[in-house]
């Protein structure tokens, strides 16, 4: 019996994570290479003066996806990670006072919105139920699968998940597509927000994603203990435990390829061999940077990035009992706002504002007793220019003033300690063009076919999986591109000449 076959993966976002857990358990020997000293990428934590922040991702569906690779690996993931249902999804707040509860109880959140809002109950489910048919029948061939195989059309019915595509789905605009179903237009609003999911503008993304809902509303919003850094630290210990290795604080500094084959990898000068290489750095500089392939990193470049964030991470000293985990400030004018973010790339007055509270779930455990640790995030266009020291502070000017006006209290006085997280340092912490948030967005009709695959179409045992490839940017959508690229290399490795 020959060596185990070596793998190599540059970077440990979630998705590099996951594919070292897949490959590891299958019997490939893997080794990560991360320029960071920790390893999660995007998922990171900030402790400061007594508070604790989760810097990135801070909302967890879908813990299936996480589930599987400790089933797969034989290990209880209860020994690793502990979770748990939120009874409110998110709490949404309106310049003309409204006050929306998600309940996670979906008869209850119609209930509220009609009580609150006067649109009826009934269209709510309605919707609900749609979603939830949207991603059982198309949702789960796109984003289960590679788009770019045969099998994928032949096995795996993309054929038939295309037969119960309706026209709305691709040729309207989420927001046309909510509007023509909702007539209040708080409602509207709430279910546009969800094209921010992936980093998308609702009046340009397609109808089709009205299946994200599903994932939140019927599918459940959990809370896992220590707050999202905890789904990391699992699936390190995961990967530790199944033999990865992990090299920190080492940038790859190229990908060796000799007769459109990838044969390793270079670090502190020196070639590192191995039979896979795998890329969980964005896929633009893994062109431009690893590959030297100009011509094909500005290919990349042609589909829209994703949306980007300005986010503040305030220590507040005081309690704020009108909120929750997760909390929502919505502009006026939608759509002038995502106008500005996506086609003016200029900062927008009266920003969304989204505020995560870790301290509500665990209290005296992220903040002091008493205080609240706010992760205060804005949207922003990905792009140098959002990093600017003016534009922040004009962020911050406004986000205060709506805040003070919906909140009912004079916030400035009660930030008690400030980190600022913004589009230049995400791309310099996480090698992410743009400091994109989730790779390219879904504003077109063909974003999802125009994503790329998840391997190299010219170089041989080369692959790609992670937010800026195939099905796209968020922690269940990495997930899922892990499996991909992982399946695909399980399968290929049969076919292929052993070099030892
Ligand atoms: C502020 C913020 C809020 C977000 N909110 C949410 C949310 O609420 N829910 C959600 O699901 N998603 C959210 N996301 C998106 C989510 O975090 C990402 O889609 C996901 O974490 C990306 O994972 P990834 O596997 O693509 O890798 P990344 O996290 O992008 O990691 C890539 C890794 O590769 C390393 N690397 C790059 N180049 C090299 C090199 N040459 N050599 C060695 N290492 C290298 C980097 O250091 C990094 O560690 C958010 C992201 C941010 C920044």
């Amino acid at each position: 019996m020959s060596a185990k076959q070596t793998v190599c993966i540059i970077g440990s976002g979630i998705a590099g994570l996951a594919c070292a857990i897949r490959l590891a358990v299958h019997g490939f020997a893997v080794t990560i290479f991360e320029k960071n000293s920790h390893p999660g990428g995007k998922i990171n934590v900030l402790e400061k003066d007594a508070y604790r922040f989760d810097t990135g991702p801070s909302l967890f569906v879908q813990p299936q996806n996480v589930e599987e690779l400790f089933k797969l690996a034989g290990e209880d993931i209860h020994q690793y990670i502990q979770y748990k249902k939120l009874d409110i999804n998110c709490k949404y707040f309106y310049e003309d006072g409204t006050v929306i509860n998600a309940y996670s109880n979906k008869e209850k959140f119609a209930k509220e919105v009609e009580e609150k809002t006067g649109e009826p109950a009934q269209h709510i489910l309605s919707y609900l139920k749609e979603s939830k048919n949207i991603y059982t029948n198309i949702g789960n061939v796109f984003l289960n699968h590679s788009l770019h195989k045969r099998k994928t059309i032949t096995e795996h019915g993309i054929l038939k998940a295309l037969a119960t595509t309706k026209p709305a789905y691709i040729f309207s605009t989420l927001h046309a597509a909510n509007k023509k179903k909702f007539h209040d237009p708080h409602v509207i609003q709430l279910f546009d927000r969800y094209a921010t999911y992936n980093g998308s503008n609702p009046y340009k993304a397609p109808g089709m994603l009205k299946l994200i809902p599903h994932l939140e509303m019927n599918e459940d919003v959990f809370y896992p203990q220590g707050g999202m850094i905890s789904i990391n630290k699992a699936l390190y210990n995961l990967a530790l435990k199944k033999g990865v290795t992990f090299n920190f604080n080492t940038t790859v500094q190229r990908i060796i390829e000799t007769d459109n084959e990838a044969k390793g990898i270079v670090i502190n000068n020196e070639n590192h061999f191995a039979d896979v290489v795998i890329s969980n750095t964005d896929v633009f500089f893994t062109y431009l940077k690893l590959l030297n392939d100009k011509q094909q990193a500005k290919k990349i470049l042609k589909q829209e990035r994703s949306s980007s964030a300005i986010v503040f991470y305030w220590g507040i000293k005081k309690e704020f009992r009108q909120l929750y985990l997760h909390n929502i400030f919505f502009s006026k004018d939608y759509e002038a706002e995502f106008n500005s973010i996506f086609k003016l790339k200029n900062p927008y007055s009266d920003p969304t504002i989204y505020i995560n509270i870790t301290a509500k779930m665990e209290p005296g455990v992220h903040a002091p007793a008493g205080k609240e640790n706010w992760f205060v995030m804005v949207n922003v266009a990905s792009d140098e220019g959002m990093s600017d020291e003016a534009i922040i502070s004009l962020y911050k000017k406004n986000i205060i003033a709506k805040l003070n006006r919906l909140l009912q209290f004079d916030i400035e006085p009660l930030i008690e300690t400030e980190t600022v997280l913004h589009p230049k340092l995400i791309e310099e912490q996480t090698v992410s063009f743009g400091g994109a948030l989730y790779g390219t967005s879904s504003n077109s009709r063909s974003a999802a076919f125009l994503r790329h695959p998840n391997f190299s179409g010219r170089i041989k045992r080369l692959y790609f999986t992670g937010g800026s490839v195939h099905p796209g940017g968020g922690i269940p959508l990495c997930l899922k591109s892990a499996a991909i690229t992982s399946q695909l290399i399980i399968q290929d490795s049969k076919k292929w000449k052993r070099y030892d």
